[in-house]
């Protein structure tokens, strides 16, 4: 089968590798829809391991045992390989199990663990249904592109009664405007990249401020009457757009972060949690009991398609990292077939 590999800095290429086989609970999934994430950071250093991708939505093609789906199923791949059997597991927050299987010693082979590819394993209970009338393009929205920013609004209960900050307006990021917009919450987005605060209005932004003008947060203030902002979430992992947050929040406000970020930040106890009030999340994915609701945003976001600005055959695997890498683009998907 067809698989994505980075061959060089800024090189890649689809090279040849055996197909998995399904064993035990792992099933194989015949991928359609592969969506990149942060993968590219990969190709931008010529990291040079031999798989990508932790995004997917596929059709059950092989099973090897009777088990929670079956051939024909339609499902969105669910990330990681966690090991089911642990509390955070089963109660959903799977994401955060400490244990995540060695994907070649229980499965027996070398293949089939990345998304980018034609097929893929994936033990059954991280298989989750898509509906009917949900194209596999949309359907893999599910996973990063509208997952994180969905956990970190359940969590803090965005509704139509929040002003809502998304800084960083990638991929993740507009997934956060469309998540927001979909409780009926008012949009405010940070980004200086022109093409995706455009894009990020037409998912229902109300105004978008490039984080380099000197009197974004004033504004941002203003256009709230100088209150503040309900609930924020930064998308970014650069540590200016925390400090927006904190600066800009409400008092007794929530900030949520969905974007990696290693560097130290320029929270302060006192300042923001204390005096401040501030409520703070760290979010990585959803809990898998909240799947179905996630899936109503999708069948229910009219406009939810423009958020998928770019589709590339996985041969092209090159010019869609290119386009990745150069940044005028919202959510760009891989079809390995
Ligand atoms: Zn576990
Ligand atoms: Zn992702």
């Amino acid at each position: 089968m067809k698989q994505a590999a980075i061959t060089g800095v800024k090189q890649a290429k689809v090279i040849e590798v055996p197909e998995p086989r399904a064993k035990a609970e792992w099933v194989k999934v015949k991928v359609h829809a592969a969506p990149m994430c942060t993968e590219f950071k990969g190709f931008l250093t010529g990291d040079g391991s031999h798989g990508y991708g932790h995004e997917a939505a596929g059709e059950v093609v092989e099973v090897a045992q009777p088990g929670r789906v079956k051939v024909g199923d339609r499902v969105v791949v669910q990330p990681g390989n966690p090991c089911g059997v642990c509390d955070l597991c089963k109660q959903g927050e799977f994401i955060h199990c400490a244990q995540w299987l060695d994907f070649e010693k229980v499965t027996g082979g070398k293949t089939g663990l990345v998304t980018m590819a034609q097929y893929l394993l994936k033990a059954d209970w991280l298989l989750s249904p898509i509906p009917d009338d949900v194209p596999y393009d949309l359907a893999s929205l599910a996973v990063c592109g509208l997952g994180p920013t969905f956990s970190a609004f359940e969590l803090m209960g965005v509704d139509s009664f929040d002003t809502v900050l998304v800084t960083g307006l990638g991929p993740v990021g507009l997934g956060g405007v469309v998540n927001a917009a979909f409780r009926g919450a008012r949009v405010i987005g940070v980004d200086s990249n022109a093409y995706r605060g455009k894009l990020a209005q037409e998912l229902g932004a109300e105004a978008v401020f490039d984080p380099a003008d000197p009197d974004t947060a004033q504004k941002i203030l203003a256009l709230t009457g100088g209150r503040g902002i309900d609930k924020a979430v930064d998308c970014s992992g650069i540590v200016k757009a925390h400090a927006l947050c904190y600066e800009v929040a409400r008092r007794k406000g929530e900030v949520a972060f969905v974007g990696q970020c290693h560097e130290d930040s320029p929270l302060k106890i006192s300042q923001h949690m204390i005096q401040k009030g501030l409520r703070l999340h760290g979010v990585w994915h959803y809990n898998l009991g909240a799947y179905s609701r996630l899936m109503q945003v999708i069948l229910k976001t009219p406009v939810l398609g423009a958020m998928i600005t770019h589709v590339f055959p996985l041969d092209e695997i090159q010019e869609a990292w290119e386009t990745q890498v150069a940044g005028q683009c919202g959510k760009v998907i891989l079809h390995p077939w």
